[in-house]
């Protein structure tokens, strides 16, 4: 296998990505060319424009990650940050002041927000920023257009009782802790995947979908317009590793993002809300954690292949051990 293709989301995204680069270049990865070309397609729903500036929280946790800038206790933005700018803003009482923006950070957006205003697509411009970063794989935007997660949510003091806000007010300013009514992806439909999206899944060799969010993260990107079609089109087999472990998300919001679409809060109930290939779905194979090993026979008998495996990310090795396991669940669904 010579290309990899990963459908990512932020945080998780970007360290499942760590730890499969480094079990392809420790040649960890049976049947995976130690030189294999990974293509990131990530989510780009999360996106949002503050202080006049684009930022584009998925795109840079994996750009930062993968290119050592990452603030490692975060797990976002940028490491040995300095929040002055953030502070004048708040001393000027400008809105919004939940959401932190660090002097390093801005100058990506700044970089990016320009090269945007220029004319670039967020494609090019991503492309641009990662050379500075080198993150070791091809980083693309699910689509260069304007898409937006929002959360409808229960709010007594409007005359509706409810209230929708950006996914980011959602998560960074409400922590999620306000049941989540509805998810609504603002242009989801009208997106054009960007260029290379659609050709980096029917090309790859293997696609992979890392334990990110099943819906605000791998979600989006499967809603993007062609991209499940190219997924249910493309040889490579596609394996995905749960973000539920032991019923519980780990770390991020994913248990109110299933609730609030009805899914059930479990690593086979995510595993059969993606649903077999041959069935409509977009899964070959399905990795869920040892703590979830009496789930596998539900799954396997919805068409999935699938095996219980260590699923927490503690750290590089750990991590690149749970890219291996998909790589040998994609060969033996590759086989049968
Ligand atoms: P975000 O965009 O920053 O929210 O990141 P992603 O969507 O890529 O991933 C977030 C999800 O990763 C969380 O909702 C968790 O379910 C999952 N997650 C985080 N850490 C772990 C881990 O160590 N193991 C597993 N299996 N899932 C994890
Ligand atoms: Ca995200």
């Amino acid at each position: 296998m010579h290309k990899l293709t990963v459908l990512s989301g932020g945080m998780g995204g970007a360290r499942f990505l760590q730890g499969l680069l480094h079990a392809i270049t420790t040649g960890r990865l049976p049947g995976v060319d130690p030189d294999a070309e990974v293509t990131v397609v990530a989510n780009t729903a999360d996106d949002l424009w503050i202080h006049g500036l684009k930022v584009c929280p998925d795109l840079d946790t994996v750009m930062y990650t993968l290119g050592d800038g990452i603030d490692p206790g975060r797990g976002w933005g940028r490491r040995d940050e300095t929040w002055s700018v953030k502070e004048e803003l708040a001393t000027y009482g400008v809105e919004p002041t939940w959401f932190g923006l660090g002097d390093r950070d801005i100058a990506t957006h700044l970089v990016r927000t320009q090269m945007l205003d220029a004319g670039y697509p967020l494609s090019q411009v991503t492309e641009a920023l990662c050379k500075r970063w080198n993150p070791g794989v091809t980083l693309l935007p699910m689509t260069d257009d304007r898409v937006e997660t929002h959360i409808a949510i229960t709010d007594p003091d409007t005359p509706s009782g409810r209230r929708v806000v950006h996914f980011q007010e959602y998560w960074v300013r409400l922590r999620a802790e306000v049941p989540a009514e509805t998810v609504v992806v603002v242009g989801l439909d009208d997106a054009t995947p960007a260029p290379g999206v659609i050709d980096a899944i029917t090309d790859a060799d293997l696609v992979l979908l890392p334990p990110s969010n099943p819906v605000v993260s791998v979600g989006t990107i499967l809603g993007v317009p062609r991209v499940r079609e190219a997924l249910a089109a493309t040889t490579a087999p596609v394996v995905g590793l749960s973000p539920i472990v032991g019923g519980t998300h780990v770390r991020g919001m994913a248990e109110q993002m299933l609730t609030s679409i009805g899914v059930e809060v479990s690593a086979s109930g995510v595993g059969l809300h993606y649903g077999a290939r041959p069935n409509g779905g977009v899964l070959d194979g399905w990795l869920v954690d040892t703590a979830d090993a009496a789930e596998v026979d539900r799954v396997t008998a919805a068409g999935i292949a699938c095996r219980a495996v260590p699923l927490m990310m503690t750290d590089v090795d750990a991590t690149a051990a749970m890219a291996a396991a998909a790589v040998e669940l994609a060969r033996e669904s590759a086989q049968r």
